[in-house]
């Protein structure tokens, strides 16, 4: 009887982020008949983790970022930047599909052309590059990527990292052309603002869910406009993820718990700086930095105006959101991950040690690190910024102890009617391949419906396109075309 009393819904997204954006556009284009309903506890959608200046913007495909190819014993392995390649290439079908459909979507709204860059300064990182460059430049993924030690030759296409620079020997540069700049605030808000447009879709602003129960056949969801019944649920609300899935005490998800991490940036607006530098330059993490401080200077298209990244320099938090909570970290410390997070603190002294560093550095130690990029930068054209928030994520490893993961995870209950994204990294560039899992494991019955319209929106759906180098020339001509990357 109660069951009939609520509104019933087929899906329910928490957070209007890039990652709810897409499962929602996803199982509207899968099944148009679902109703599909997202909360969002700001009054706009893409305002956290997702808007253009809380992240970075690169589209991650393992082009320049050094740390998907790590070395060990001398070997460099490329299987992880493979793997996140081909995960980007999805979202790039994706998002074509979505231009093609959509004829009124302006691609240059959220995404550009930008070269990715890999930039070195010292003997032992040129030949790590070397070796990097050597493997990656066979696979079919990364055609076309160049590695110069010249110094004329770097001058002529990044005219800031050399400029100024006293020691010219022992450095060298791979660069990759056809990288992108991806403004996923915008992105989050043309999908949302597509799906508006269907009766089967609500968006609920400034209305953040309150209490979720879990019943038999699904969940109720309490917000302030009334309760609900849903039959599947997406946590899609960044750092908050790790919260609402504690509240709901899933048994898969013991152990587990978020490090908060803030970010901040170096923004230069100086029109004849921004206009030297066309593309997104990555070097090596310091010693004793995590991987998402992977340091990098980086054009951004934010609407009508170009401006400098650098960074990210990190901070340490306990809030899981930018309009977040300070209770937030101690609150997540529960006895069902106190041993985890207790050995992950104990285990990482290095890192805290490298936070701490890194929270009491003055604008001129920030300039010194960018001065290792761009050597003539000028403290007073550098203003410092808040960037996003990143929960990394904790959870169980053997034993009694827990580890710290940097990368992106996808939980799920027992009968797949709940999943939740957590962690960070490569993140939004890889929403569409995320989304995609989600729909597998939790929509399974349906995938026979589904795969014809699968393979329409990803060409390349179960086909390993470093392995099929003319499919990947077909569908990189179609999506770039669309997209207007070309
Ligand atoms: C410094 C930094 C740099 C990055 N650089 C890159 C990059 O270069 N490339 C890349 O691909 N990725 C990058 N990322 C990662 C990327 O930004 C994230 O992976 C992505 O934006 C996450 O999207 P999301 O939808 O999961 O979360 P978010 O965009 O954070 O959205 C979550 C939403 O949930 C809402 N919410 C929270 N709690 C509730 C509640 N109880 N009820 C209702 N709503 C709620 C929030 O208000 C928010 O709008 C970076 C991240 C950071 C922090």
């Amino acid at each position: 009887m109660q069951k009939k009393s609520v509104n019933q819904i087929d899906v329910v997204l928490v957070g209007a982020g890039i990652m709810s954006a897409t499962l929602a556009t996803l199982l509207h284009e899968l099944n148009p008949q679902l109703k599909i309903h997202i909360y969002e506890k700001l009054p706009a959608c893409g305002q956290e983790s997702s808007e253009v200046l809380n992240n970075a913007g690169t589209g991650h495909a393992g082009n320049c970022e050094l740390n998907y190819t790590p070395e060990k014993n001398g070997l460099i392995d490329i299987s992880k930047a493979v793997s996140i390649n081909e995960m980007f290439e999805l979202s790039l079908q994706f998002w074509s599909y979505i231009v093609k459909k959509n004829k009124t979507i302006k691609p240059q709204a959220f995404i550009s052309k930008s070269s990715h860059a890999s930039f070195v300064w010292d003997k032992k990182n040129v030949e790590f590059l070397k070796k990097r460059f050597n493997k990656i430049k066979e696979q079919p993924l990364f055609k076309g990527i160049t590695f110069t030690d010249n110094y004329e030759e770097i001058k002529k296409k990044f005219p800031l990292l050399i400029r100024g620079r006293k020691k010219l020997d022992d450095i060298a540069l791979t660069n990759y052309e056809n990288g992108t700049d991806v403004n996923f605030g915008n992105l989050t808000n043309i999908l949302i603002s597509q799906l508006k447009k269907q009766n089967s879709f609500k968006l609920h602003l400034n209305e953040p869910i309150q209490k979720i129960t879990k019943i038999k056949d699904g969940y109720f969801i309490k917000s302030k406009t009334g309760t609900r019944l849903t039959k599947f649920i997406f946590l899609g609300a960044g750092g908050n993820s790790i919260k609402i899935l504690q509240s709901l005490k899933i048994k898969e998800s013991f152990g587990y718990g978020g490090f908060p991490i803030s970010g901040k940036w170096l923004i230069c607006n100086n029109k004849n700086i921004v206009k030297q530098h066309q593309g997104k330059v990555y070097s090596q993490a310091e010693t004793g930095a995590p991987p998402m401080s992977v340091p990098h200077l980086d054009i951004r298209k934010i609407g009508n105006q170009d401006s400098l990244l650098f960074g990210p320099f990190a901070g340490f938090t306990f809030k899981f959101l930018k309009n977040g909570s300070f209770f937030d970290f101690p609150k997540s410390i529960k006895l069902t991950n106190f041993k985890e997070i207790l050995s992950v603190c104990i285990k990482n002294l290095n890192l805290v040690n490298y936070l701490f560093k890194q929270i009491i550095l003055t604008h001129e130690k920030r300039m010194h690190h960018l001065r290792k990029f761009y050597p003539n930068a000028k403290s007073n054209d550098w203003k410092l910024i808040d960037a996003g928030q990143r929960v990394q994520i904790i959870k169980p490893s053997k034993g009694f102890s827990g580890k710290l993961e940097f990368g992106t995870e996808i939980i799920y209950d027992d009968k797949k009617t709940l999943a939740a994204l957590l962690g960070a990294s490569p993140g939004a560039s890889v929403s569409a391949a995320s989304m995609l899992e989600i729909i597998e494991k939790c929509f399974a019955h349906e995938i026979p419906n589904f795969n014809n319209k699968i393979r329409r929106i990803f060409p390349s759906y179960q086909i390993e396109l470093n392995k099929q180098p003319k499919k990947l020339e077909i569908i990189r001509k179609n999506y770039r075309r669309l997209l207007k990357l070309s």
